[in-house]
Protein backbone atom coordinates (compact mmCIF):
# COMPACT_ATOMS: atom_id res chain seq x y z
CA UNK A 1 0.00 0.00 0.00
CA UNK A 2 1.16 3.36 -0.60
CA UNK A 3 2.27 5.88 1.89
CA UNK A 4 -0.65 8.28 1.00
CA UNK A 5 -3.00 5.48 1.42
CA UNK A 6 -1.89 3.88 4.27
CA UNK A 7 -2.16 7.24 6.36
CA UNK A 8 -5.74 7.65 4.37
CA UNK A 9 -6.60 4.59 6.17
CA UNK A 10 -5.41 5.26 9.26
CA UNK A 11 -7.15 8.72 9.46
CA UNK A 12 -10.56 7.04 8.59
CA UNK A 13 -9.81 4.48 10.98
CA UNK A 14 -9.08 7.34 13.70
CA UNK A 15 -12.56 9.08 12.72
CA UNK A 16 -14.50 5.70 13.03
CA UNK A 17 -13.23 5.17 16.22
CA UNK A 18 -14.09 8.46 17.50
CA UNK A 19 -17.36 8.35 15.92
CA UNK A 20 -18.27 5.09 17.17
CA UNK A 21 -17.27 6.06 20.57
CA UNK A 22 -19.41 9.27 19.94
CA UNK A 23 -22.65 7.90 18.29
CA UNK A 24 -25.41 7.05 20.41
CA UNK A 25 -26.83 3.67 18.99
CA UNK A 26 -24.57 1.01 20.01
CA UNK A 27 -21.11 1.80 19.64
CA UNK A 28 -20.24 -1.67 20.58
CA UNK A 29 -21.75 -3.20 17.18
CA UNK A 30 -19.56 -0.50 15.28
CA UNK A 31 -15.76 -0.98 17.19
CA UNK A 32 -14.83 -3.90 14.70
CA UNK A 33 -14.98 -1.48 11.61
CA UNK A 34 -12.31 0.55 14.01
CA UNK A 35 -9.82 -2.03 13.89
CA UNK A 36 -6.39 -0.65 12.81
CA UNK A 37 -5.08 -1.42 9.89
CA UNK A 38 -1.31 -0.24 10.52
CA UNK A 39 1.03 -0.28 13.46
CA UNK A 40 -0.81 -0.04 17.27
CA UNK A 41 0.71 1.33 19.88
CA UNK A 42 -0.48 1.92 23.30
CA UNK A 43 1.59 3.83 25.44
CA UNK A 44 2.31 2.65 29.60
CA UNK A 45 1.79 5.05 33.02
CA UNK A 46 3.18 3.83 35.94
CA UNK A 47 1.09 4.85 39.36
CA UNK A 48 2.67 2.08 41.36
CA UNK A 49 4.45 -0.65 41.82
CA UNK A 50 1.66 -2.71 40.95
CA UNK A 51 -0.68 -0.45 39.07
CA UNK A 52 0.01 0.70 35.51
CA UNK A 53 -2.68 2.33 32.99
CA UNK A 54 -2.31 1.47 29.33
CA UNK A 55 -3.57 4.60 27.97
CA UNK A 56 -6.22 5.86 25.53
CA UNK A 57 -5.38 8.15 22.44
CA UNK A 58 -3.06 10.41 21.71
CA UNK A 59 -4.72 13.44 19.96
CA UNK A 60 -3.38 13.43 16.13
CA UNK A 61 -1.99 9.88 16.19
CA UNK A 62 -4.45 7.49 14.95
CA UNK A 63 -1.83 4.19 15.66
CA UNK A 64 -2.90 5.11 19.25
CA UNK A 65 -6.51 4.90 18.75
CA UNK A 66 -7.07 2.05 21.05
CA UNK A 67 -9.81 3.02 22.82
CA UNK A 68 -10.64 3.90 27.06
CA UNK A 69 -7.93 3.89 29.72
CA UNK A 70 -7.44 0.31 31.07
CA UNK A 71 -5.90 -0.04 34.48
CA UNK A 72 -3.32 -3.14 34.96
CA UNK A 73 -3.66 -4.31 38.96
CA UNK A 74 -1.38 -6.49 39.66
CA UNK A 75 -1.89 -9.09 42.17
CA UNK A 76 0.06 -12.45 43.46
CA UNK A 77 -2.80 -14.73 42.20
CA UNK A 78 -2.51 -12.73 38.61
CA UNK A 79 -3.65 -9.57 36.71
CA UNK A 80 -6.76 -7.89 36.94
CA UNK A 81 -7.90 -5.52 33.78
CA UNK A 82 -10.12 -2.39 33.94
CA UNK A 83 -11.50 -2.42 30.60
CA UNK A 84 -9.85 -4.13 27.17
CA UNK A 85 -10.05 -1.38 24.39
CA UNK A 86 -11.53 -1.66 20.98
CA UNK A 87 -11.54 -5.04 19.31
CA UNK A 88 -7.83 -6.14 17.81
CA UNK A 89 -5.87 -4.80 20.22
CA UNK A 90 -5.69 -7.82 22.26
CA UNK A 91 -2.58 -8.84 21.51
CA UNK A 92 -1.18 -5.38 21.99
CA UNK A 93 -2.73 -4.96 25.28
CA UNK A 94 -1.13 -8.38 26.41
CA UNK A 95 2.58 -7.87 24.96
CA UNK A 96 2.14 -4.51 27.68
CA UNK A 97 0.98 -5.96 30.37
CA UNK A 98 3.73 -8.64 30.12
CA UNK A 99 6.33 -5.49 29.84
CA UNK A 100 5.61 -4.92 33.01
CA UNK A 101 4.35 -8.49 34.62
CA UNK A 102 5.19 -12.52 34.16
CA UNK A 103 1.34 -12.61 35.93
CA UNK A 104 -0.98 -14.01 33.70
CA UNK A 105 -4.74 -12.14 33.21
CA UNK A 106 -6.91 -13.65 35.59
CA UNK A 107 -9.68 -11.11 35.62
CA UNK A 108 -11.19 -7.93 33.85
CA UNK A 109 -13.56 -5.61 35.42
CA UNK A 110 -15.77 -3.92 32.29
CA UNK A 111 -17.03 -0.16 33.96
CA UNK A 112 -19.41 -0.28 31.26
CA UNK A 113 -20.65 -1.55 27.67
CA UNK A 114 -19.20 0.40 25.08
CA UNK A 115 -17.24 -1.51 22.13
CA UNK A 116 -14.03 0.68 22.95
CA UNK A 117 -13.80 -0.70 27.04
CA UNK A 118 -15.07 -4.27 26.00
CA UNK A 119 -13.83 -5.18 22.91
CA UNK A 120 -10.93 -7.36 24.07
CA UNK A 121 -12.86 -9.84 26.52
CA UNK A 122 -13.26 -12.61 24.31
CA UNK A 123 -9.16 -12.56 23.61
CA UNK A 124 -7.81 -13.57 27.03
CA UNK A 125 -10.63 -16.48 27.07
CA UNK A 126 -12.88 -18.17 28.69
CA UNK A 127 -10.86 -18.85 32.01
CA UNK A 128 -10.73 -15.08 32.68
CA UNK A 129 -13.24 -14.04 35.41
CA UNK A 130 -15.35 -10.97 33.75
CA UNK A 131 -17.32 -8.86 36.09
CA UNK A 132 -19.71 -6.17 35.25
CA UNK A 133 -22.67 -4.24 36.62
CA UNK A 134 -26.06 -5.66 36.32
CA UNK A 135 -27.12 -3.37 33.98
CA UNK A 136 -24.01 -3.31 31.53
CA UNK A 137 -24.15 -7.41 31.34
CA UNK A 138 -28.17 -6.68 30.27
CA UNK A 139 -26.65 -4.05 27.73
CA UNK A 140 -23.66 -6.15 26.26
CA UNK A 141 -26.02 -9.04 25.64
CA UNK A 142 -27.42 -6.79 22.95
CA UNK A 143 -23.76 -5.91 21.40
CA UNK A 144 -22.96 -8.20 18.26
CA UNK A 145 -19.70 -9.23 19.63
CA UNK A 146 -21.25 -11.21 22.07
CA UNK A 147 -23.73 -12.82 20.28
CA UNK A 148 -24.01 -16.90 19.47
CA UNK A 149 -21.07 -18.48 20.70
CA UNK A 150 -19.33 -15.25 21.91
CA UNK A 151 -21.99 -15.20 24.93
CA UNK A 152 -19.77 -17.13 26.48
CA UNK A 153 -17.60 -13.65 27.28
CA UNK A 154 -19.96 -12.08 28.56
CA UNK A 155 -19.44 -11.25 32.75
CA UNK A 156 -20.40 -14.08 34.83
CA UNK A 157 -19.87 -11.97 38.11
CA UNK A 158 -22.17 -9.41 38.28
CA UNK A 159 -23.03 -6.80 41.20
CA UNK A 160 -26.47 -4.35 41.83
CA UNK A 161 -24.80 -1.42 44.20
CA UNK A 162 -21.65 -2.81 45.69
CA UNK A 163 -19.17 -5.48 45.30
CA UNK A 164 -15.61 -6.25 46.80
CA UNK A 165 -13.09 -8.36 45.16
CA UNK A 166 -10.29 -9.58 46.98
CA UNK A 167 -8.67 -8.45 50.63
CA UNK A 168 -5.91 -6.52 52.09
CA UNK A 169 -3.48 -5.06 50.01
CA UNK A 170 -5.44 -6.67 46.51
CA UNK A 171 -8.52 -5.29 47.50
CA UNK A 172 -10.96 -3.69 44.80
CA UNK A 173 -14.11 -2.16 45.35
CA UNK A 174 -16.68 -1.84 42.95
CA UNK A 175 -19.82 0.38 43.29
CA UNK A 176 -22.81 1.75 41.36
CA UNK A 177 -24.25 4.84 41.85
CA UNK A 178 -26.96 4.98 39.27
CA UNK A 179 -27.06 6.11 35.54
CA UNK A 180 -25.29 8.44 33.40
CA UNK A 181 -22.77 7.45 30.54
CA UNK A 182 -24.97 4.54 30.44
CA UNK A 183 -27.44 2.68 32.81
CA UNK A 184 -24.74 0.66 34.34
CA UNK A 185 -21.01 2.35 34.96
CA UNK A 186 -19.31 0.93 37.55
CA UNK A 187 -16.75 3.19 39.77
CA UNK A 188 -13.67 1.27 40.42
CA UNK A 189 -11.39 1.72 43.60
CA UNK A 190 -8.28 0.48 44.75
CA UNK A 191 -8.22 1.49 48.24
CA UNK A 192 -4.60 0.19 49.25
CA UNK A 193 -3.26 3.04 46.23
CA UNK A 194 -5.93 5.75 46.69
CA UNK A 195 -6.63 5.23 43.40
CA UNK A 196 -10.43 5.33 41.31
CA UNK A 197 -11.02 4.37 37.60
CA UNK A 198 -13.93 6.26 36.53
CA UNK A 199 -14.62 4.13 33.26
CA UNK A 200 -16.75 7.36 30.77
CA UNK A 201 -18.60 8.39 34.11
CA UNK A 202 -15.33 10.90 33.76
CA UNK A 203 -13.94 10.63 30.17
CA UNK A 204 -12.64 14.03 29.28
CA UNK A 205 -12.82 17.98 30.02
CA UNK A 206 -16.00 18.72 27.86
CA UNK A 207 -19.30 17.56 27.90
CA UNK A 208 -20.34 14.29 29.03
CA UNK A 209 -21.46 11.55 25.98
CA UNK A 210 -24.76 10.00 27.47
CA UNK A 211 -25.92 7.07 25.47
CA UNK A 212 -29.41 7.19 25.67
CA UNK A 213 -29.87 3.98 23.61
CA UNK A 214 -27.80 1.85 26.60
CA UNK A 215 -29.58 3.80 29.43
CA UNK A 216 -27.35 6.67 29.99
CA UNK A 217 -29.34 9.99 31.53
CA UNK A 218 -27.33 13.17 31.38
CA UNK A 219 -30.25 14.04 33.35
CA UNK A 220 -29.14 11.38 36.14
CA UNK A 221 -25.64 12.14 35.90
CA UNK A 222 -24.89 15.19 38.04
CA UNK A 223 -26.58 13.60 40.93
CA UNK A 224 -24.96 10.02 39.89
CA UNK A 225 -21.18 11.60 39.98
CA UNK A 226 -22.74 13.40 43.14
CA UNK A 227 -22.74 10.31 44.83
CA UNK A 228 -19.68 8.88 43.67
CA UNK A 229 -17.93 11.71 44.99
CA UNK A 230 -19.50 11.29 48.56
CA UNK A 231 -18.86 7.67 48.88
CA UNK A 232 -15.75 7.11 47.27
CA UNK A 233 -13.02 8.92 49.97
CA UNK A 234 -9.13 8.43 50.21
CA UNK A 235 -8.54 8.79 46.66
CA UNK A 236 -5.61 10.42 45.55
CA UNK A 237 -5.48 9.82 41.69
CA UNK A 238 -8.50 9.55 39.14
CA UNK A 239 -7.99 7.48 35.92
CA UNK A 240 -10.94 9.20 33.40
CA UNK A 241 -11.82 7.12 30.66
CA UNK A 242 -10.11 8.69 27.87
CA UNK A 243 -8.07 11.68 29.54
CA UNK A 244 -4.79 11.60 31.35
CA UNK A 245 -4.76 11.09 34.54
CA UNK A 246 -6.69 13.45 36.79
CA UNK A 247 -7.67 14.40 40.45
CA UNK A 248 -10.28 14.21 42.16
CA UNK A 249 -11.00 17.99 42.41
CA UNK A 250 -11.05 17.44 38.46
CA UNK A 251 -13.98 15.08 38.90
CA UNK A 252 -15.43 16.81 41.34
CA UNK A 253 -15.26 20.49 38.83
CA UNK A 254 -16.86 18.06 36.37
CA UNK A 255 -19.49 16.97 37.96
CA UNK A 256 -20.72 20.99 38.80
CA UNK A 257 -19.93 21.21 34.89
CA UNK A 258 -22.71 18.67 33.87
CA UNK A 259 -24.90 20.35 36.61
CA UNK A 260 -24.42 23.43 35.01
CA UNK A 261 -24.73 22.19 31.41
CA UNK A 262 -27.83 20.67 32.93
CA UNK A 263 -29.38 23.40 34.46
CA UNK A 264 -28.87 25.85 32.20
CA UNK A 265 -30.30 23.34 29.38
CA UNK A 266 -33.19 23.15 31.27
CA UNK A 267 -33.96 26.96 31.53
CA UNK A 268 -32.60 27.26 27.66
CA UNK A 269 -35.69 24.35 26.99
CA UNK A 270 -38.07 26.15 28.72
CA UNK A 271 -37.58 29.55 27.57
CA UNK A 272 -38.54 27.78 24.19
CA UNK A 273 -34.89 28.35 22.86
CA UNK A 274 -33.68 25.46 20.00
CA UNK A 275 -31.02 22.91 20.54
CA UNK A 276 -28.55 25.39 18.61
CA UNK A 277 -29.28 28.19 20.69
CA UNK A 278 -29.44 26.84 23.62
CA UNK A 279 -25.39 25.06 22.72
CA UNK A 280 -23.86 28.28 21.32
CA UNK A 281 -25.14 29.80 24.35
CA UNK A 282 -23.59 27.53 26.99
CA UNK A 283 -20.72 29.15 28.53
CA UNK A 284 -17.30 27.10 29.79
CA UNK A 285 -15.35 30.04 30.75
CA UNK A 286 -15.25 28.90 34.57
CA UNK A 287 -13.93 25.48 33.72
CA UNK A 288 -10.17 26.18 32.25
CA UNK A 289 -9.62 23.67 29.78
CA UNK A 290 -12.45 22.79 28.75
CA UNK A 291 -13.37 22.09 25.27
CA UNK A 292 -17.00 22.19 23.70
CA UNK A 293 -16.63 19.82 21.22
CA UNK A 294 -19.97 17.87 22.94
CA UNK A 295 -21.99 20.35 24.36
CA UNK A 296 -24.61 20.49 21.28
CA UNK A 297 -24.43 16.86 21.63
CA UNK A 298 -25.03 16.55 25.53
CA UNK A 299 -27.86 19.34 25.07
CA UNK A 300 -30.19 17.52 22.34
CA UNK A 301 -29.52 14.86 24.35
CA UNK A 302 -30.45 16.28 27.51
CA UNK A 303 -33.68 17.78 25.07
CA UNK A 304 -34.29 14.37 23.79
CA UNK A 305 -34.83 12.59 27.41
CA UNK A 306 -36.63 15.79 29.00
CA UNK A 307 -39.30 16.05 25.95
CA UNK A 308 -39.57 11.99 26.59
ZN1 LIG B 1 -18.22 4.65 26.76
Amino acid sequence: MKRSVLLGVLLLVGSLSMAAAARTDLPGSLAPAAQPQGPRVIDIVKLKDNLYVLTSSTPGNPATFSGGNVAVFITDGGVTLVDTKLAGWGQAVLDKVKSVTTKPVTRIINTHTHGDHTGNDGFFGTTVEIVAQENTKTNMEKMDAFKGDNAKFLPKKTYKDKLTLGSGKERIDLYYFGAGHTSGDTFVVFPDLKVLHTGDMFAWKDAPFCDRSNGGSCVALPQTLSKAIANIKNVDTVIPGHSPMMAPKDLQEFQRFTADLLAETRAAMAAGKSVDEASAAFKVDKYPGYKTERVKAAVQAIYDEIKK
